[in-house]
């Protein structure tokens, strides 16, 4: 942070009001499933993104990255979808989400305008949510640098304690924000999990968001006793969120969703899907049962089946189905079946695995790179592993002993090389530390 307010202070000659930070994250499971009304699990990492930032009174944003090249500036009045181009899109856009959508409490002055420079630790397109971390955290170097200007400008003040974590409710707001800039801005079509978790979430929690109603419950994951970490492998294959293949699988759900005439696809399952009561394998088959029913029950309905064509149908929706369930027992088995025990992660291990089952094979959003590092950690003795993000590239997500962390990883390094794949980074995490 000291060197970020330093290269601020050489750039723009000057100290910087104050700065901001969100983590990136990592979802342990529920991939595809917060548009469609699910749960998903992430948890932060102690990698984060800051912005130092600087108020102006001249209605002008000016934008610096350390990751990036390029500098950019509008004026945020002129700031809108389609006039903001490559990483500015997501700056400029939250500035044009929180005055569009924000309400008083939450939109910009008129004069209002910043210098900010940002400086990140996650990786940038890994899958582990660069893109929310630098959404979120300027969201919160704007509403709080604006303060100066709120009462003046007839806007809502900040409440006591400003953004602060304990300020949930306006942070939920601005995780809405960071969305609605991300969607509508820079062209990805993300649902809220990675901005509710950089913006709502502690360092050592899971948080269970319930994304019918946006709840959260947070879930101690700690596994240091049990001496497992999770590895996370950013395999730096190229992935794009904002291309056709996320889009056509949201819109596959979207269609299916109207079709059907519910709110959700969340809304097809049953009300109880986790089988606290029943064990691992008992959990396995009813799980199985459950999500082969619902889609059985979506085909036999003419309207559904002809909003996508049955094959479609059949598997990107099973992929919902599949991680919904998954979620609800992973939540289970670690809130409703305490104490937490070795059966536990080897359970939760289980749960990865079947998930990377379900992208790879049914909702086709698996690669090489993310198999074979799936593979390779099974194979080298981890509990469980799945890639971990929208898919099509990015990091892979590997719970595994500790003393078993530096095998696999060189297992994972070889088997790259030998394929001739771009070599992989390895970040290691201890679960429920908030860093390593
Ligand atoms: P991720 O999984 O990391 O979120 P995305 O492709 O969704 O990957 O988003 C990555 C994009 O977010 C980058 O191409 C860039 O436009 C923007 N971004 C993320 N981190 C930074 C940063 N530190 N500086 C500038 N832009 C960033």
């Amino acid at each position: 942070m000291a060197a970020l307010r330093a290269e601020f202070t050489a750039r723009f000659g000057g100290e910087p009001d104050g700065v901001w930070s969100a983590p990136g994250r990592l979802n342990l499971l529920g991939e595809y499933v917060d548009f469609n009304g699910g749960s998903c699990m992430p948890t932060p990492l102690p990698y984060r993104t800051l912005v130092a930032g600087r108020l102006r009174r001249d209605g002008v944003l000016h934008a610096e990255s350390l990751q990036m090249a390029e500098h950019a500036e509008a004026r945020i009045a002129e700031i809108a979808p389609g006039n903001v181009s490559g990483w500015f899109a997501y700056v400029g856009g939250v500035a044009w989400a929180m005055n569009q959508q924000g309400g008083a409490d939450i939109a910009l002055p008129a004069e209002f305008g910043a210098d900010l420079l940002v400086d990140s630790t996650v990786p940038v397109g890994g899958g582990l949510s660069s893109s929310a971390a630098l959404l979120s955290s300027t969201a919160l170097a704007l509403l709080e640098l604006s303060c100066p200007l709120r009462a003046a400008a007839a806007l809502v003040p900040l409440p006591v304690g400003g953004c602060g974590p304990d300020n949930d409710a306006l942070r939920a707001r601005l995780a809405a924000v960071s969305m609605d800039a991300e969607n509508r801005v820079a062209g990805a079509r993300t649902g809220g999990l990675d901005h509710t978790a950089a913006l709502r979430s502690l360092p050592g929690e899971a948080l269970v968001i319930d994304f019918r109603d946006l709840s959260i419950e947070a879930v101690r994951i700690d596994a240091t006793g049990a001496g497992l970490k999770f590895l996370v492998i950013d395999t730096r294959a190229p992935h794009d969120l904002a291309d056709g293949q996320y889009s056509s699988r949201r819109q596959a759900c979207e269609d299916v969703t109207r079709a059907a005439g519910v709110e959700n696809l969340r809304a097809l399952l049953p009300a109880e899907i986790a089988f606290p009561e029943l064990d691992a394998a008992a959990a396995r088959t009813a799980r199985h049962l459950v999500v082969e029913e619902t889609l059985d029950r979506c085909v036999a309905e003419p309207s559904i089946r002809d909003s996508v064509g049955e094959r479609t149908l059949r598997t990107w929706i099973r992929h919902v189905f599949t991680d919904m369930v998954l979620v609800e027992r992973a939540r289970a088995l670690f809130v409703d079946r305490m104490p937490v025990t070795e059966a536990t992660w080897a359970e939760l291990g289980e749960l990865f695995t079947e998930s990377h089952a379900s992208m790879r094979d049914d909702l086709g959003a698996s690669r090489a790179e993310l198999d074979v590092a799936v593979d390779t950690c099974l194979a080298e003795g981890a509990l469980g592993a799945r890639l971990v993000g929208g898919g099509f590239g990015g990091a892979v997500l590997a719970l595994v002993e500790a003393d078993r962390l530096n095998p696999t990883a060189q297992a994972v390094a070889d088997a790259f090389a030998e394929r001739g794949f771009v070599s992989p980074v390895f970040l290691p995490l201890a679960p429920g530390r908030p860093a390593d």
